[in-house]
């Protein structure tokens, strides 16, 4: 047996003003053929579980193109027609007996507001319809029927933070070969609520108790999988919004059912979505009412996996205005500043003004006076639980330190996963009071376990918990929260 893999995955944030082009994939992925496999091979991602488990099988792999970027806003057309090309370059004319793809479901196109299902359409017209194609998904994709039409099989992450991402790279191969061998035949059913929701780690209630559910159905032997999507509510298009997708193996009706009723019970549930909110100061002060240590604070707004700018300064200032002692924050985008503390160097001070310069929306630069504590390449192996073994990047960094507050500087916008950036610059997180970051949801496969507490703070940002904020103007309406009544 021989399966094609590849990958295209972007979470476009529209309301980003930044645009994604060819060199924000190539940031971070732009690759072909056996460079896929080196980059992947025992990665505890998608990518990572689709090639481990078919090379554990001996089934022939053939790589063909692997394109990601970190969330950002509109992918331009030159750079999404030039992905295509490369993609299906590399697939047309191979003889293969199915595709893996690992797919995010939530990219938006300068002209395509649904990437994924043109993508699968325009991939449908150079391979036809006999050769199954089997993707994974993140569970923030904002699924239509386009995509579910043009795949056989569409298998998303379960869980928030997505640790889950290995083992459904895995079982798209399984799945696949189940359908190569003609012991099933999935029909998928989808189900799309108006609801959309801010980020929800399936860690708790309510997202833990619906996971839960579809497990429960996923125990009947004629279920292949059944998933639930938060979708990624941070981008304007029709198609925005929760959805369930159930895979059967050819039982249209039960796969119907299962997905109607499982959006029935979100829907009865969606107030409880919505957790009361904390302004960086209630969550410092918060913070500092709690025995024991650390205490996590995280930035929801400014969570650059969602596409903000990643040097938002609400929490940072609040911070350093409060005086806080024994505190570090991990970290805060901006080249500017990292390139001024690598010509003053280590053991010096400098005065800049910090982060604040992407947009009006994060918060205004600080103006500090900072010591230089360390520099670094900003390059580290990620330890975290989700996506365990890659490579990470982050370019040049600085530690500086201003009063009480450890502040690490990148010159690559990411979100925090694990402990590892804190510790390339010499920072043991159990020692301090306050450890701050900006992230949603993801941290917390790394940060649980070390720490006393997580507290969420959320002030005005492109990931902010409040979604009137937003000028949606194609959303389909009316829909939850933005619209008090709905029916499904
Ligand atoms: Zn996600």
């Amino acid at each position: 047996m021989k399966i094609i893999v590849g990958q295209v995955t972007h979470e476009t944030n529209t309301f980003a003003s930044d645009e994604t082009t060819k060199e924000t994939f190539q940031l971070w992925e732009w690759c072909s053929g056996d460079e896929i496999l080196q980059k992947h091979r025992k990665v505890r991602d998608y990518l990572g579980g689709i090639i481990d488990r078919a090379e554990e099988l001996e089934i022939g792999v053939v790589p063909s193109f692997s394109a990601m970027a970190y969330p950002s806003g509109l992918i331009n057309r030159k750079t999404y027609e030039e992905l295509k090309d490369e993609l299906f370059k590399r697939i047309e004319g191979e003889q293969a007996d199915a595709i893996c793809l690992s797919l995010h479901g939530a990219g938006v196109v300068d002209g395509s507001d649904d990437m994924e299902g043109d993508l699968l359409h325009e991939l449908r017209k150079v391979v036809g319809y006999s050769i199954p194609i089997i993707c994974t998904l993140d569970l923030h994709a904002n699924l239509t029927e386009k995509m579910v039409k043009e795949a056989d099989v569409l298998l998303g992450v379960n869980y928030y933070p997505h640790t889950d991402s290995y083992e459904r790279g895995k079982e798209a191969i399984d799945v696949a070969v189940r359908v190569v061998q003609k012991e099933i035949q999935p029909v998928m059913s989808l189900a799309k609520l108006p609801l959309i929701i801010p980020t929800s780690t399936t860690n708790l209630s309510p997202a833990k108790d619906i996971n839960e559910l579809c497990w429960q159905w996923e125990k009947d032997p004629n279920v292949i999988d059944c998933t639930f999507f938060h979708g990624f509510p941070y981008t304007d298009t029709a198609d925005v919004g929760v959805g369930i997708l159930t895979i059967t193996n050819n039982d249209t009706e039960l796969a119907e059912n299962i997905s109607n009723s499982i959006a029935e019970t979100i829907m009865e549930r969606k107030e409880q979505f919505f957790p009361p909110a904390l302004a960086p100061k209630e969550g410092i002060e918060k913070a500092l009412r709690v025995n024991g240590n650390p205490i996590v604070i995280n930035e929801t707004s400014d969570n650059p996996g969602g596409g903000t700018p990643g040097d938002g300064t609400y929490l940072l200032r609040t911070m350093l205005e409060m005086n806080l002692e024994n505190a570090c924050f991990g970290y805060i985008y901006d080249k500017e500043v990292v390139q001024i503390a690598h010509e003053a160097g280590v053991g010096s001070m400098i005065k800049v003004e910090l982060g604040g310069k992407t947009d009006s929306l994060h918060g205004k630069p600080i103006a500090i006076t900072a010591y230089v504590k360390s520099l670094t390449d900003g390059q580290f192996i990620q330890s975290s639980p989700m996506w365990g073994g890659l490579r990470v990047n982050l370019g040049k960094t600085v530690r500086l330190q201003v009063g009480g507050v450890d502040i690490i500087v990148c010159s690559v916008k990411s979100q925090v996963l694990d402990e590892q950036v804190f510790l390339l610059h010499g920072i043991d997180i159990s020692k301090y009071k306050i450890v701050a970051l900006k992230s949603s949801q993801h941290f917390r496969a790394a940060f649980e376990p070390l720490s006393k507490e997580i507290i969420t703070v959320d002030s005005p940002g492109l990931t902010t918990m409040d979604f009137t904020t937003f000028d949606f103007k194609k959303l389909q309406r009316p829909i939850y929260p933005l619209d008090a009544v709905v029916k499904i």
